[in-house]
């Protein structure tokens, strides 16, 4: 059987509620609650879903900017959840997080060249010159030149910025990066470059990504696996074309549903009606969380949380129907 990269396992995360005290007990906010998924070095696994719905949570919480609640977040078959400090910075700079708005990520008062070497200070004992020789390679590699080094943030547009992200994290040569809504706010045009070069960078450089998105076009296109999140679940797992192709869970087939295609406007009648909005993470309904919009809920759907199972082929699901 292939090694795993990375195996996680029921991670549950929770926040302090804003609520406070709910009938005099402290209210918890679940942002994850039981996700497990495991990923194969050199692939690119996609997680999908709506705002809120705790995909930004999961990477967070894997990086280990989050401490999990509960569960286990296993990395090349060690298990990183609760390190002491100093081992986890040194397992954690093979782990990278480029953030959703790289621009705010930098340090506007730092000139490039800093801002480069700023990691590898921090993470290795390489020396000046060596320092100044990797931070030059890694801007070549992102089609930045150094000619650059010496310009502040502010200087750049916002697909070069997320460039500069991008050769920030590889000068530590990272093996797993978790990209985070890596094309939002970018022009369709620039999206198109900034993808190719994530698919440059992964064969060049032996990179796994983990790739966080609301865009189901752009995860169709980079992602050999996914997983639909809803509430802090994962409700549905599976290969790539295969999920898009044949959805099973009522969640899935409404997110597909909605994807606006030139023949399909909006409201047209292929797309799935889906009334009201997701849960109140405080305050998530008994038994299946997406029971209160699912068209197909039963009796037991309101008391009885599905399993998340195997159903068919390579394919997981959160549902009571028989999905195969
Ligand atoms: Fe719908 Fe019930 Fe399946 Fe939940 S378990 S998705 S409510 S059919």
């Amino acid at each position: 059987m292939q090694e795993l990269i990375l195996d996680v396992q029921r991670l549950r995360k929770y926040f302090k509620g804003p609520g406070g005290f709910l009938e005099g007990r402290v209210s918890f906010l679940k942002a994850l609650d039981g996700v497990s998924f495991q990923v194969f070095p050199g692939e690119t696994f996609g997680f999908v879903g709506e705002s809120g719905c705790g995909k930004s949570t999961l990477g967070k919480t894997i990086l280990g900017i989050y401490r999990a609640t509960g569960g286990h977040v296993i990395f090349k078959g060690r298990d990183i959840t609760r390190l002491p400090r100093k081992q986890a910075i040194r397992i954690r700079s093979e782990i990278q997080y480029v953030y959703q708005d790289p621009g705010s990520s930098l340090d506007p008062h730092w000139k490039i060249r800093k801002i480069l070497a700023e990691p590898l200070h921090i993470h290795t004992h390489m020396k000046r010159v060596a320092i100044e020789e990797r931070t030059r390679e890694m801007l070549k590699a992102v089609g930045l030149g150094e000619e650059h080094l010496g310009l502040y943030p502010h200087e750049f547009s916002g697909g070069q910025q997320r460039r500069l992200g991008l050769a920030r994290i590889l000068c530590l040569n990272p093996s797993l990066v978790i990209l985070d809504e890596p094309t939002s706010g970018l022009d369709v045009s620039v999206q198109a470059t900034i993808l190719k070069l994530f698919l440059d960078l992964k064969s060049r450089f032996n990179l796994t990504y983990l790739f966080i998105s609301h865009n189901l076009s752009v995860v169709r296109m980079m992602c050999q696996r996914l997983a639909v999140m809803y509430a802090g679940k994962i409700m549905e797992m599976g290969d790539t074309p295969a999920v898009f192709e044949r959805p099973i869970h009522p969640y899935t087939q409404f997110l597909l549903s909605a994807i606006p295609t030139i023949e399909k406007k909006t409201g047209s009648s292929e797309e799935i009606p889906l009334s009201g909005e997701p849960p109140n993470p405080e305050d998530f309904p008994p038994g299946c969380r997406f029971h209160p919009r699912c068209p197909h809920a039963m009796d037991r759907c309101k008391k009885e949380a599905p399993e998340f199972r195997l159903q068919g082929k390579d394919r997981w699901s959160a549902c009571h129907l028989d999905l195969k």
